[in-house]
């Protein structure tokens, strides 16, 4: 092969490389403290919420609680994510009701080592906020990072009465999470599908 040949591969090499990891990036989301991702259905009546983020942006912390006081933040945290009617402000006229919420993560099972599942070197404050790839192989644990963080998803169903009506979403995780501060959400409604970013400023998504 000659040099020519050979820099040609090795482009189209890397290129195949980058466009690996943007889809692996768009599907999977990457791990970064203060940013998370939701997507949201409107269906037959149904509004779906589906909410994947770092734990640290929810509890505070991402290891499995090992204190008296850590193991409240972590009950306290799944508490809330439960009362859907708290964290997302629907049209009232469209008469919702949650049907089911689901809390799911690392951060809520529980230790029944005594708290030795904990790395002793987890550094909590020495980590990097850089954006961490996640695994696409670990389906078993597809909550839990090798380097110590760990995400919580959270979904929610609620059920309308008149779903003609639902005309936005007010998003109020940013108001009970103020660690929360980038939420990246794809919306899949009537109009079609739309993607947009939300924030403590800009909080509410329009149908
Ligand atoms: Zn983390």
């Amino acid at each position: 092969m000659n040099y020519r040949n050979r820099l040609w591969v090795g482009m189209m090499m890397l290129a195949a490389s980058q466009l690996t990891q943007a889809e692996e990036f768009e599907q999977h989301g990457a791990h970064v403290h203060g940013a998370a991702t939701m997507n949201l259905a409107l269906e037959e009546g149904k509004l779906v919420v589906e909410l994947e983020s770092p734990a640290m942006n929810l509890v505070g912390f991402e290891h499995a609680p090992a204190t008296d006081e850590e193991r409240q933040q972590v009950e306290k945290a799944a508490a809330l994510l439960k009362k859907g009617e708290e964290l997302f402000g629907l049209t009232p006229a469209a008469g919702c009701k949650l049907l089911s919420a689901e809390v799911d993560g690392d951060v809520f099972e529980h230790d029944e080592d005594g708290g030795k599942h904990e790395e002793a070197d987890h550094d909590e404050h020495g980590h990097s906020d850089d954006a961490h790839q996640e695994h696409s192989d670990d389906k078993n644990d597809h909550d839990h990072h090798e380097d110590g963080h760990s995400d919580i998803d959270a979904s929610y169903i609620f059920e309308c009465g008149d779903a003609d009506k639902l005309t936005s979403v007010d998003v109020l995780l940013f108001k009970h999470f103020p660690a929360l501060n980038d939420l990246d959400v794809q919306v899949i409604g009537p109009k079609g599908q739309t993607a947009m970013e939300l924030n403590p400023e800009k909080h509410q998504i329009n149908l």
